[in-house]
C-alpha cells in the first residue's frame, strides 16, 4: 500500500502515519523520554545552563557544574533509549565527575544512544528560574545543546519561565529545569 506518497510493505502500515523509511528500508520506532532537576544556588560558582555561562551573582552546588538543565536533557534521552538515568551513567559519588563540563556527559549519552542505532529527533526543554532573566541567553544554548545533539537548532527548543515567586525557584533557592526529547531508531 501507499502511505504519505512512498510505499509500505504489507504489515507495516501505521495508524499514526508513514514510519516506513525507504531510505534505511526498515520501519521507524518513535522513543519518547522526558527528564528533570533541580539544583540548589550556591555562592562561589559560575551559573552554567544549556552549556552557557551566565552573568549571575551564584552559581549551581553539585558534584559536576550544575548544568541542570543539561543534566535534565540526559535524563530525557537515556529514558527515551531505556537505558536508565544520568546518576547511573554518571554516579556523583565518582572523582572522574568531579566538577565535570555537563556537555562532555551529554556527549557520552549520545554516544551511548549512537551505539544503540538511535538518533535525536527533537528536544523540547523548560527552565524554571525567578532569576536571572534567560531571554537573551536562549539561542546560544540551543545552538550549543544542538550540536552536541548532533542536530539542527530548531530541533531543540528551549522555554524559561518563573513561577511567580512561588515555590523553592520562586523564591530563589534554586533553579529547575524539564526536558522531554524524542528519538528515532
Ligand atoms: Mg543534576
Amino acid at each position: 500500500m501507499r502511505q504519505a506518497g512512498v510505499i509500505v510493505p504489507a504489515g507495516h502500515e501505521s495508524p499514526f502515519g508513514n514510519h516506513w523509511s525507504p531510505v534505511t528500508a526498515h520501519c521507524i520506532a518513535m522513543r519518547i523520554g522526558q527528564g528533570y532537576d533541580a539544583h540548589r544556588f550556591a555562592e562561589g560558582r559560575p551559573l552554567v545552563l544549556g552549556g552557557v555561562q551566565i552573568p549571575h551573582g551564584l552559581g549551581l552546588a553539585a558534584h559536576s557544574d550544575g548544568d541542570v538543565l543539561v543534566h535534565a536533557l540526559c535524563d530525557a534521552l537515556l529514558g527515551a533509549a531505556g537505558l536508565g538515568d544520568i546518576g547511573r551513567h554518571f554516579p556523583d559519588s565518582s572523582v572522574e565527575f568531579a566538577g565535570i563540563d555537563s556537555r562532555i556527559l551529554l556527549r557520552r549519552v549520545v554516544a551511548h544512544l549512537e551505539e544503540n542505532a538511535m538518533r535525536v529527533v527533537n528536544a523540547d526543554l523548560t527552565v524554571v528560574a525567578q532569576a536571572p532573566k534567560l531571554a537573551l541567553h536562549i539561542q546560544g544554548m540551543r545552538e550549543v545543546l544542538a550540536s552536541d545533539l548532533q542536530v539542527e537548532p530548531s530541533r531543540v527548543n528551549i522555554k524559561a519561565t518563573t513561577t511567580e515567586g512561588m515555590g523553592f525557584a520562586g523564591r530563589g533557592e534554586g533553579i529547575a529545569a524539564y526536558a522531554v526529547a524524542l528519538l528515532e531508531d
